[in-house]
């Protein structure tokens, strides 16, 4: 059953990416997906060196987020049994649709492989969990990396995801490989990509097989070089990871096609997806074929979709300014214990929306706490300084948000503590607490948290704004909700969330209560906070 389980997620990943290919060969992408068992993105340094085979498992990658080009999507699944967690770059280009269909497709893959899980096993659960780096070359390319994994309860081992995208951004293409190599010059730059593969991943040296055009085959462009990306299991053995390897545009001279005195290319014009009756459409995914017909999704009422929602026919209708916003004096500084108090709680950035909420926190006098991924913290560097200026806390949310409850305990440690250190670097601050990715919790990430003296921070009202992305949604949701010593969920990742701040933080402090931050409210509660244990307001 693991088995072929296993084998049918393999099957519909590469029927998307099949998929995938042959509208790119359409369109002009050059988006050829790869897959391999066993977990994700390696960097120098992280991976285990070859040691007679032995199986013992690799270091939590650790990896700082490029976001160079495009603001950053993420689908989501706060409720299992699925927990999702996919970012993906979106800029307002024409490109955007085919990124976020292929992005959507990982999500309903994973979806519709454990639904034939918990047809054996009610209390399977699976997690997905996917990153991007981007970057800009010259303001006129764009090169896309999405890596990332799937895993679920059962599995020995999770699933590779690794994607590319190349665009040219002044024709709105994706651009395929031989669009950027001039694969007439293979040997020279083959040549190249193996010194660089040894000067950047030394322990590969003796492990290199002849080289020929596959090993090319999932390039990206950087704003510091070529990104030549080799996928887990496909060229060195498993515990090596997913390598990139850098080449610096010098080294490949006129073999590289978008250098500066190059012919402008004419790749093949991308059709607007929406007007391209043979064009898959987004979502949701197709049945496929290859898909376990037997085990039909159990329908569950209560699992959030990851596509946008549909409007409830039933719902009322949000007039258009229904909630005109009170004009309320700035609150100030102190506390007053006999009055009501809540903390606004942020996670999943920092962001480019975070400065928008940190805008109003600051018109508006009131403080919050930002529960950061610890590898996008070094590229908002000014904003995390900026909210804790104000008087706000920044606290973590893990490296990359996996669920921390299925890690091992030194996996958890350098989740725990790398995302301290980074926030510490960026603010001074290392606040004694953090939120787990999810909410979920285990006995060994309790137990851990004790030993590093970390109290773990829930909430006890969720809008729910990462599924609804509604503004009107997530205002009336925290004002129903909202009581003395609430812990309020949102999210500094969506414009939808940092719109209804505008009005969610003067209806609340008209409503009387103080906008206080995590340590306040909780320590006003409950005095010194207990490592090791679960706070939910
Ligand atoms: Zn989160």
């Amino acid at each position: 059953m693991k088995k072929s389980c296993f084998c049918v997620f393999l099957l519909l990943l590469a029927a998307i990416m099949i998929v995938g290919c042959s509208k790119d060969s359409g369109l002009g992408g050059n988006g050829d997906g790869t897959l391999s068992p066993d977990t994700g993105q390696s960097t120098p340094g992280t991976s285990q060196p070859p040691d007679g085979g032995a199986q013992a498992p690799p270091d939590p990658p650790l990896y700082h987020a490029i976001m160079e080009y495009g603001d950053p999507e993420v689908i989501k699944n706060n409720n299992g049994p699925l927990y999702a967690y996919i970012r993906f770059p979106q800029a307002g280009d024409a490109t955007d649709a085919v990124i976020a269909e292929w992005a959507y497709g990982i999500y309903d893959s994973a979806e519709t492989e454990l639904a034939g899980m918990l047809v054996n096993d009610p209390t399977a659960t699976g997690e997905v969990n996917v990153h991007f780096d981007s970057w800009l070359l010259d303001g006129k390319y764009a090169g896309i990396l999405q890596f990332g994994s799937y895993s679920h309860l059962h599995a020995a081992h999770p699933t590779d995801i690794v994607q590319t995208y190349n665009i040219d951004l002044s024709r709105g293409v994706f651009l395929e490989n031989k669009d950027i190599l001039d694969m007439a010059q293979q040997e020279e730059i083959l040549g190249l990509l193996r010194v660089m593969l040894i000067a950047q991943h030394p322990h590969t040296e003796n492990l290199i097989a002849d080289m020929d055009e596959r090993w090319l085959s999932l390039i990206v462009v950087g704003s510091d070089g070529l990104k030549v990306v080799l996928a887990r299991y496909e060229f060195f053995p498993g515990y090596f990871g997913t390598l990139t390897v850098t080449l610096p545009y010098s080294g490949l001279g006129s073999a590289f096609l978008l250098g500066a005195d190059q012919p402008p290319l004419n790749p093949i014009p991308m059709a607007p997806p929406s007007t391209d009756p043979t064009a898959p459409t987004p979502t949701p995914t197709p049945p496929d074929p290859t898909a376990p017909t037997s085990t039909p999704t159990p329908p569950d009422p209560t699992a959030p979709t990851p596509t946008p929602p549909p409007t409830d026919p039933t719902a009322p209708t949000p007039t258009p300014t229904p909630n005109p916003i009170p004009i309320v004096p700035p609150q100030s500084g102190d506390i007053d214990p006999t009055r009501p108090m809540l903390a606004l709680s942020f996670d999943d950035g920092p962001s480019a929306k975070t400065s928008l909420i940190l805008d109003l926190l600051e018109q508006y006098g009131a403080r919050a706490t930002f529960f950061t991924i610890g590898n996008l913290v070094n590229s908002h560097g000014a904003t995390v300084k900026r909210a804790v200026s104000i008087g706000c806390e920044v606290a973590g949310h893990s490296w990359d948000h996996k669920n921390l409850s299925k890690l091992s305990e030194s996996e958890i440690k350098g989740q725990l503590l790398d995302t301290r250190s980074v926030i510490e670097e960026n603010t001074g601050l290392a606040l004694p607490f953090f939120r787990p990715p999810y909410g979920a919790v285990s006995d060994t990430l309790r137990s851990v948290s004790r030993e590093l003296g970390f109290a773990l921070i829930n909430w006890n009202v969720d809008p729910m704004d990462w599924d609804t992305r509604d503004a009107d949604l997530i205002f009336n949701a925290i004002m129903h909700d909202a009581r003395n010593g609430s812990l309020i969920l949102s999210h500094d990742i969506y414009g939808a969330t940092a719109e209804a701040m505008s009005r969610v933080i003067p209806a609340l402090i008209a409503e009387g209560y103080q906008l206080v931050t995590v340590t306040e409210l909780l320590n006003h509660k409950h005095g010194a906070l207990e490592a090791g244990k679960v706070y939910y307001n």
